[in-house]
């Protein structure tokens, strides 16, 4: 036996009848319904407002129902319904944003995953602490803008998509920046990006063995981010300052990535420290996360953020990818959640993958 996550009167609802898989309709609720309905689960989804049109047009992904609420907000007075639905929320970056990480970590209903991890994603500070005591590579941090000895990114703490993030080729650029809140220095990694979706299994019990169960590598993105990935068509940031234009890394789209097949020892690393660093932490983080990252030209990786759920970026592979059609054929990682539902109902382990 695992870790046990949930109380036996959080589960209760679910001693009564198969769980209905249910999430927030954004971000990447149609991967999780139709991974959902693949493995046979009714689905819910929770709309705020009435139902986006768009749904109708993919039959194979629109949840059976909706519940619509008037506001993220009002989801937590449908606690009531929820239980009696017979819901397990996924969570993904969308539903925990809007509803806020605390409100999302109070909800009385089970949740896929171990939600004392939103404590340590959703504060930077505590999130640094997790990583570097496991050992993941990071940027360098700055405490003060006189110890910069290269190109920085200034970030603020909560800044959305990377919105007035700021950047500083040396020490001397930095000099005109005037803060304007809370924000930390960090070393500006040259070389390329990589988003690194993994799963882990606590019931798996063969493949990468990490604490009492396995790591899965079931794909990679890159994000495009406007409009900093244009800016090399202007030849340099001072261009788009001059311009009058700030840069900034929303995220518009992704695209698929694989890297290096020898690289791969170093990603499995990283992943395996997280996990077992959390498990240490806080009982361990269960299911989709995503290492982002920085390959230098050094081929050294160094990790500037974790997501602990389900990213946009497994949108690209509802019918598989490179590396998880090497685990099994065709497998999104919306799929790999309700799979991970079933075996733990089936083996009567709810508790150790839902909280
Ligand atoms: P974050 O909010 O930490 O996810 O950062 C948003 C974006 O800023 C990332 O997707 C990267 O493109 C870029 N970025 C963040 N940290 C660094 C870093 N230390 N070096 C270079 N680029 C970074």
């Amino acid at each position: 036996m695992g870790i046990e996550l949930a109380s036996r009167a959080r589960l209760a609802p679910l001693e009564e009848g198969a769980p209905t898989v249910a999430t927030l309709c954004s971000h990447s609720s149609l991967q999780i319904f139709h991974g959902a309905r693949q493995e046979g689960y009714r689905t819910l989804g929770i709309s705020v407002g009435t139902p986006a049109r768009f749904y109708d047009a993919f039959p194979l992904a629109r949840p059976d129902s909706f519940l619509t609420v008037p506001k993220v907000r009002d989801i937590v007075h449908e606690v009531d319904r929820l239980r009696a639905e017979r819901a397990v929320l996924i969570p993904h970056g969308s539903f925990v944003e809007y509803l806020g990480p605390e409100a999302f970590g109070q909800m009385d209903v089970p949740v896929f995953g171990n939600r004392a991890v939103i404590e340590w994603e959703s504060d930077r500070e505590k999130e640094r602490v997790w990583l570097e005591s496991a050992g993941v590579p990071m940027p360098r941090r700055y405490a003060t803008p006189e110890e910069v000895d290269g190109p920085v990114i200034v970030k603020y703490y909560g800044a959305k998509g990377g919105q007035g993030f700021y950047l500083a080729k040396n020490r001397e650029a930095l000099r005109d920046f005037r803060p304007t809140g809370p924000h930390v220095i960090q070393e500006y990694v040259l070389g390329t990006r990589y988003y690194v979706h993994f799963f882990y299994s606590p019931l798996s019990d063969r493949g990468y063995r990490v604490g009492h169960g396995s790591l899965e590598l079931l794909g990679m993105d890159r994000r495009d981010e406007a409009n900093i990935d244009e800016l090399y068509k202007l030849g340099a940031q001072e261009e788009l300052l001059r311009a009058g234009i700030r840069p900034t890394f929303v995220v518009t789209g992704n695209v698929p990535v694989v890297l290096r097949e020898s690289l791969l020892p170093q990603i499995f690393d990283v992943g395996a420290r997280i996990i077992e660093r959390s498990i240490e932490l806080f009982g361990g983080m269960v299911g989709p996360f995503c290492v982002e990252g920085i390959m230098t030209e050094e081929l050294k990786f160094k990790v500037f953020e974790i997501s602990t759920r389900i990213v946009a970026g497994t949108n690209l592979f509802i019918s598989g990818s490179s590396y998880s059609d090497l685990v099994a054929p065709g497998l999104s990682m919306g799929r790999r959640i309700a799979l991970e539902l079933k075996r733990a109902q089936a083996e009567g382990r709810l508790a150790e993958v839902l909280s």
